[in-house]
C-alpha cells in the first residue's frame, strides 16, 4: 500500500508551491497530476505571469503579495535561476474605474510607493500608450513578471531535491475519507495518506463537487503582437501595463521574445464546459477586440500575430480566491476559484493550504478567502 502524510490533487501553480512547503517541512509528499509541470493545458502557461503590490482587487492580498515576494526570492536563491522580473507597472483608467481607484488605495492603505501619472506625464515616459484626456495613469515600480512555466518547474524540482514524489501522467478519478486516512484513487493506482490539498484549477469543481463551489471556467486567448517600436521591448524599458477602457480591461508585457508583445483581454471569455476540450483556436471577434483597443490605445505593436495560446480562468462570484479547510473532511483543504489573478500567489497559497490541512487553520491573513465569506 502507497501511503504518505500528504498528497497534493493538480500540481500546477498553487500545487506545486504546496508540494515545496510540505517537503521543505521533511513529510512524506506525493503530487499527483495528469500533466507534466509547467505545462500548457490548464491556467498557468504562456511565458509570462504579472506580479505587483498595489492591488486594486482588494487591499487585503497585500500582506500576502508582499510574502509572496518574499517566497520567489527565497526560491530564487535556491535554485539560482532568475524567474522574476521587475519592469515596472503602468496601469491606466478612469478616475473613477475599477484599476486605478483601486490601487491609490490599496498603496494608501500599506503605505506602498505608486506614482500617479497625468496623460502628459505617460506619454513623455511611456511613448507605447495612448492616453486620451480624461484618463489617469499609476506606475508601479516594485512590479514586473514572474517566468510561470520556469517558475512552476522550479518549485517541482525544489520539492523534489526535498525528497518529494511526483506522478505525472495520472488522472485522479476520486478521492474519499476514511477515518482519519485520505483515499485516492487515480487511472493507474489507489494511493493513502493523512492529508489532501486540492489545487486542480479549472477542473476545481469537479474535484470538489460536494462542495457545489460556484465557479465558472472562462477561456481566455493570449496573443502575441509583432513589435514595430524599441519602446515595446524590456530592454529599451518598457514596463508591464494594465489599461481599463469603456470595453475592458486590458493588459501586456514588453516584448522578450521573437514572437513580440504579448498581451490579453483581463475582462470577457466564453465559458468552457470541459477543460479538457477548450477550444484551442484563434476566435475572430475575441481577436478583433484585442486588435481594437491595440490600434486605439498602443503605439510600436503591429497587427501581425506572433503566436497565440489558449488559457483559462477559474472565476468566483466575487471574483476573490477560495482557500479553505474542506468543511466535511478536515484533514483536507484546497486553493480554487484563482478568478485569473492568482498565479503570483502561488507559493504563498501553497503554504496556506498546507497548514490548512495539516493545522487545521493558518496563521497567514487568508480569512477573508473563507468559502463562508457573505455572498
Ligand atoms: C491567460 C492568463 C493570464 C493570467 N495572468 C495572470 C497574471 O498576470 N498574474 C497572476 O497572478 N495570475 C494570472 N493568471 C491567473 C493564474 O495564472 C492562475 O490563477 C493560476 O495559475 C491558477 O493556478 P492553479 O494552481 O489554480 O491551476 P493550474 O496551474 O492550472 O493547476 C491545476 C492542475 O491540476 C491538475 N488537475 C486537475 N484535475 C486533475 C485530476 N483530476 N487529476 C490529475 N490532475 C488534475 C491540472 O492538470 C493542473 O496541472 C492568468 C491566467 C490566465 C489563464
Amino acid at each position: 500500500m502507497h501511503h504518505y502524510d500528504c498528497i497534493v490533487l493538480g500540481v500546477g501553480a498553487v500545487g506545486s508551491g504546496a508540494l515545496w512547503h510540505l517537503a521543505r517541512r521533511g513529510l512524506r509528499v506525493l503530487g499527483l497530476d495528469r500533466f507534466p509541470p509547467g505545462h500548457d493545458r490548464g491556467s498557468s502557461h504562456g511565458a509570462t505571469r504579472m506580479i505587483r503590490q498595489a492591488y486594486f482587487e482588494h487591499p487585503d492580498y497585500v500582506p500576502l503579495v508582499l510574502r509572496a515576494y518574499d517566497q520567489w526570492r527565497e526560491l530564487e536563491r535556491a535554485a539560482t535561476r532568475s524567474l522574476y522580473v521587475e519592469t515596472g507597472l503602468v496601469q491606466i483608467g478612469p478616475p473613477d474605474g475599477e484599476v486605478v481607484p483601486g490601487v491609490l488605495a490599496s498603496a494608501a492603505s500599506h503605505g506602498l510607493d505608486v506614482e500617479a501619472l497625468s496623460p502628459a506625464d505617460l506619454a513623455k515616459r511611456f511613448p507605447t500608450f495612448r492616453v486620451p484626456s480624461g484618463m489617469t495613469g499609476v506606475f508601479e515600480r516594485r512590479a514586473g513578471f514572474l517566468r510561470v512555466e520556469d517558475s512552476i518547474v522550479t518549485l517541482v524540482q525544489q520539492a523534489l531535491s526535498a525528497g518529494a514524489q511526483l506522478h505525472c501522467g495520472e488522472s485522479v478519478v476520486s478521492w474519499t475519507t476514511e477515518g482519519h486516512s485520505v483515499v485516492v484513487r487515480t487511472d493507474h493506482d489507489t494511493y493513502h495518506a493523512g492529508h489532501l490539498i486540492i489545487a486542480a484549477g479549472a477542473w476545481s469543481a469537479q474535484v470538489l463537487n460536494s462542495l457545489g463551489l460556484p465557479l465558472v471556467v472562462r477561456r481566455k486567448p493570449q496573443y502575441w503582437y509583432h513589435t514595430t517600436a524599441d519602446h515595446t521591448r524590456l530592454e529599451h524599458g518598457c514596463p508591464a501595463w494594465l489599461y481599463e477602457t469603456g470595453d475592458g480591461i486590458f493588459y501586456g508585457f514588453p516584448q522578450i521574445d521573437s514572437r513580440g508583445m504579448k498581451l490579453a483581454e483581463h475582462s470577457g471569455g466564453s465559458p468552457v464546459a470541459d477543460p479538457l476540450r477548450v477550444d484551442r483556436q484563434i476566435d475572430r471577434a475575441d481577436q478583433a477586440r484585442v486588435e481594437r483597443f491595440v490600434a486605439e490605445h498602443l503605439t510600436g505593436v503591429s497587427a501581425t500575430l506572433g503566436h497565440h495560446a489558449v488559457c483559462m480562468y477559474t472565476i468566483s462570484p466575487d471574483h476573490h480566491f477560495y482557500v479553505d479547510r474542506h468543511p466535511e473532511h478536515d484533514h483536507v483543504a484546497f486553493a480554487a476559484g484563482l478568478s485569473g489573478h492568482g498565479f503570483k500567489f502561488a507559493p504563498v497559497l501553497g503554504e496556506a493550504v498546507v497548514e490548512l490541512a495539516l493545522e487545521g487553520r493558518s496563521t497567514l491573513p487568508v480569512g477573508f478567502l473563507a468559502t463562508s465569506r457573505p455572498g
